[in-house]
């Protein structure tokens, strides 16, 4: 896979992300919005359990530490205590490591 079919890839998945988000929203409409959005698959993203240079989990927007979000310290609150647990993310379904990575990587 080139870097073009990997970007275009990327483009696709957070559109088609974007997508699925509007369209879960829809019914909520005159609710208040408490449900998180739709959450893709592992494999849908890509994740891997390591990082592509810098980028990994542990310093992605998405990433939720183990011990759950506290504060915004360092990197987006994703240094502590928790940091180097397995915890989850806010857009892909299950555990992911903080040194994993995946194609919706956000910097925090
Ligand atoms: S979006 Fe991807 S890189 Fe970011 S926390 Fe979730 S699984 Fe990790």
């Amino acid at each position: 896979m080139n870097a073009t079919s990997r970007l275009s890839r990327r483009a696709w998945l957070k559109t088609t992300i974007m997508a699925i988000s509007g369209a879960a929203a829809l019914p909520l409409l005159g609710r208040a919005a408490e449900a998180a959005p739709p959450k893709v698959s592992k494999a849908v993203a890509h994740y891997q359990d390591h990082p592509v240079g810098r980028k990994m989990c542990g310093t992605c927007r998405y990433f939720i530490p183990a011990g759950g979000v506290t504060g915004r310290g360092m990197m987006g609150g994703a240094m502590g205590p928790g940091m180097m647990r397995a915890g989850h993310c806010r857009v892909v379904q299950g555990q992911v490591s903080p040194r994993g990575y995946c194609l919706l990587y956000q910097p925090a």
